[in-house]
């Protein structure tokens, strides 16, 4: 039997589900009486793009359980489940160990979540990945034979990119994939440690590559 609806936000494909198509999600699964659950492998990323409150994102708009990932953006391991509805807590606490998810000396890893939320250096460190990929994305704009395949919503983004291009970038030691959603289309990716010297570095590569 169906047990939960689950979106991920933002998506693997780097857009960002709007607060009104979490709500409408969030009214759907409430009529089906099904808990909905948000992967948020890049929560901070896509909170940062849509300007709203962590309880608008999730709670507010209807989500029941959110993965609160933060090693893509800062943190070494280590990610927290936020229940919004207290019931399902003791049946989680066992999933969890039979999961093999409670590790020894695990205070250890839960503690850099104290840092992560300090400060807003979560929301910082996010604000930089998707700044960067805004960065390449307008670097990108108008090189021949090159075209992003929707708008740059957090700190991924697929592109469209000469075959020459893919194979010169890689022979200068850049790592991307490409070429597994279609000929010559490639996932680039930016994170809290991208620098903007980073970004010009590539771009410069790839305007004389499509040049
Ligand atoms: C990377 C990723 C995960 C796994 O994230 P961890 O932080 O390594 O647990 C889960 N879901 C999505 C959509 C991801 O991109």
């Amino acid at each position: 039997p169906p047990a939960c609806v689950s979106i991920t936000q933002a998506t693997e494909t780097g857009s960002v589900y709007s607060l009104d198509e979490i709500q409408a999600i969030g009214a759907i699964c409430r009529g089906a009486g099904l808990p909905l659950h948000m992967d948020g492998a890049r929560f901070a990323n896509a909170l940062v793009s849509l300007g709203c409150t962590p309880a608008e994102m999730t709670w507010k708009a209807g989500v029941a359980a959110l993965s609160f990932g933060a090693t893509k953006n800062g943190v070494l391991g280590a990610e927290a489940i936020v229940l919004f509805e207290s019931g399902r807590a003791t049946e989680l606490a066992y999933r969890r160990k039979r999961g093999g998810h409670l590790f020894s000396k695990m205070r250890l890893l839960s503690a850099q979540m104290e840092a992560y939320l300090a400060d807003d250096l979560w929301l910082d460190n996010a604000r930089q990945a998707n700044a960067m990929a805004a960065r390449l994305a307008a670097g990108m704009d108008g090189l021949p034979g090159v075209a992003l395949q929707g708008p740059v919503q957090a700190n991924i983004l697929f592109c469209q990119l000469p075959a020459a291009a893919i194979d010169g970038l890689l022979a200068q030691g850049f790592r991307f994939y490409h070429d597994r959603w279609g000929p010559g289309v490639a996932r680039l990716v930016t994170s809290f440690s991208t620098r903007e010297q980073d970004v010009d570095h590539f771009l410069a590569a790839l305007r004389a590559l499509a040049r």
